[in-house]
């Protein structure tokens, strides 16, 4: 029986890499879905449902939400409708037992396809984290140096009042920094050891960055 095959992109990168403001821009050029875990989580937290209850103690520490729950939650969005090409994976996996059991779900559609890793240095996340502002309803990152709204502190799509991520806050930040290192670090060897890693300068401007990965993917 021939596979169908499909495209599994995962974005490596410490926090503030631009992972997500560079899937936003990969899902309209490849229209394949975004998959942020962060953003899962963050939704289940806002509708106060039991998974978000769970991942929240985790998330305002800076600290990974247990494996087995957020496998899980991957595999459901993954069984999804809009995934049936395959997604852009921002935030998933972040250790070992989750790239394992990643492979695991991709591996009747041909596996992961490409794994590109945006590199910026500690101090550029620190800084780029701390003025990181979004909108809780459409989900759009502003920066206050970056990428600044037209209208200070107000979303350009639908005019809501920004707001700060708790967990962008400096002593959090610090945290989710250590345990990329800890946790998440351990993947681009795995990933390169499979062929699939390639590394993209992230301190580059957004369109840079876009260019590149888009020349990287084709
Ligand atoms: P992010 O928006 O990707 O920076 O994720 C925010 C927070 O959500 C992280 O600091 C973790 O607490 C949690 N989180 C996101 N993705 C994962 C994951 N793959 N595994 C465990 N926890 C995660």
């Amino acid at each position: 029986m021939s596979i169908q095959k499909r495209t599994y992109i995962v974005l490596l990168g410490v926090p503030g890499a631009g992972k997500g403001t560079q899937a936003k821009h990969l899902v309209k050029k490849l229209c394949l879905p975004q998959i942020s875990t962060g953003d899962l989580f963050r939704f289940n937290l806002g509708n106060d449902t039991e998974l978000g209850k769970l991942a929240k103690g985790y998330m305002d520490k800076g600290l990974l939400v247990p494996n087995e729950v957020t496998i899980k939650m991957v595999e459901d969005r993954l069984s999804d409708d809009d995934c049936q090409n395959g997604a852009i994976m921002d935030g998933f996996p972040r250790n070992l037992v989750q790239a394992k059991a990643f492979d695991d779900m991709v591996a009747p559609y041909g596996g992961v396809s490409a794994v590109p890793m945006l590199t910026i240095t500690d101090d550029e996340a620190v800084e780029r984290i701390s003025g990181r502002y979004s909108c809780s309803d459409c989900g759009a990152v502003y920066h206050t140096k970056f990428n600044r709204p037209q209208k200070p502190d107000t979303c350009d799509n639908d005019g809501l009042k920004l707001t700060q991520r708790a967990d962008d806050k400096p002593d959090v930040v610090k945290e989710r920094l250590y345990v990329y290192y800890k946790e998440t670090a351990p993947l681009i060897g795995y990933y390169f050891a499979k062929s699939l890693l390639s590394e993209i300068d992230g301190s580059q401007s957004i369109e840079e960055v876009q260019i590149g990965l888009i020349s990287l993917l084709s």
